[in-house]
């Protein structure tokens, strides 16, 4: 990619990339902007996915071959935000091997007998992977925070359970994330910021249209009451742990075709600042790989 395109890149998830947390306000991102692309534009914006996804499965060509980086991307969001769509659409292009898609439900008994990193730590990727969360440890100070019973669940010593115990996790999820950073890791975590007046068109879609259906859960429509709890968890969770190393991508989430837009330009952007390449071949080699296409040409037949 040359300069001036990454410039231009850059400069379009500037809006949505957060870096340092500590001034971050939700009600300054609209669920439904989609920067200078008209309703009407949908096609162009299309087009330009489909090439982001054709380089992104360039580059991750590049990632294998290399072994050296791993891509960690986390996916977290309300109800029918579109997570599922998204993730299968950015990750379109990108050779099945390469990839591994974890889905974070309500946690186990044998999720609880550990701390609560321990079933997202067992999953990270190797090197030379793409890794994605399909929710992730950041439930634990969302959904765990707005249904505070959840927490009472967790086994933890009750003397560890004092009133700083979100600013604890914040404290240990942004060291865990440093910690990873520093081993390798590329971490993008992406936040499908979803209107309430949006989610509820897509639950009566799901109502509306019988081959929808099955996507409708009873559990989903009631944890919409508490929308503005979430709303607090959420702004609170990326002004703690949004920073340089592991940025928050608050991406408008309306418009299924502009969220993946977004997305697949941050993982394109990101992946191109890693400057990957295919290992270079040294003389060694060079004499190995002379000598095997002789034996090849000396075959009969
Ligand atoms: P889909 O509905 O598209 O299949 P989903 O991610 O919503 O995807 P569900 O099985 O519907 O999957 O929901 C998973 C549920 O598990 C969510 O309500 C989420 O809040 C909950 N969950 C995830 N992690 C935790 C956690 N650590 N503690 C408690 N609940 C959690
Ligand atoms: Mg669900």
């Amino acid at each position: 990619m040359n300069k001036i395109r990454r410039k231009r890149l850059r400069k379009f998830l500037e809006p949505y990339r957060i870096t340092r947390g500590k001034t971050f306000r939700l009600k300054d991102h609209d669920p439904g902007d989609t920067h200078r692309f008209k309703t009407e534009q949908k096609g162009e914006a299309r087009e330009l996915l489909a090439r982001g996804v054709e380089w992104l499965a360039e580059e991750q060509g590049k990632l294998y071959a290399q072994d050296r980086w791993s891509v960690l991307l986390e996916f977290q969001a309300m109800d029918a935000a579109g997570k599922d769509g998204t993730i299968k659409h950015v990750m379109s292009g990108v050779n099945p091997q390469g990839v591994q898609v974890t889905s974070f439900k309500a946690p186990s008994a044998e999720d609880l007998d550990h701390d609560f990193m321990w079933r997202c730590m067992k999953t990270l990727p190797e090197r030379g992977r793409i890794g994605i969360f399909n929710r992730s440890y950041y439930e634990e100070v969302l959904v765990v925070r707005v249904h505070e019973a959840l927490l009472a669940k967790q086994k933890l010593p009750p003397e560890l359970v004092g009133k700083n115990i979100w600013q604890e996790r914040f404290e240990d999820i942004a060291n865990i994330e440093r910690y990873l950073a520093r081993n390798g890791t590329l971490i993008l975590k992406f936040f499908l910021n979803l209107s309430r007046g949006e989610q509820k068109k897509r639950f009566m879609e799901r109502l509306d249209i019988p081959d929808k259906n099955w996507k409708f859960s009873s559990a989903d429509a009631r944890e919409r009451g508490y929308w503005k709890a979430y709303m607090k968890a959420y702004e609170d969770m990326i002004r703690h742990t949004a920073t340089p190393q592991a940025p928050w991508y608050v991406v408008p989430a309306d418009n299924k075709w502009f969220s993946r837009l977004v997305v697949a330009a941050a993982v394109v952007e990101a992946m191109e600042g890693l400057d990957l390449h295919y290992p270079r071949v040294d003389a060694e080699k060079k004499k190995e790989l002379a000598a095997a296409r002789q034996m090849l040409m000396a075959e009969k037949g």
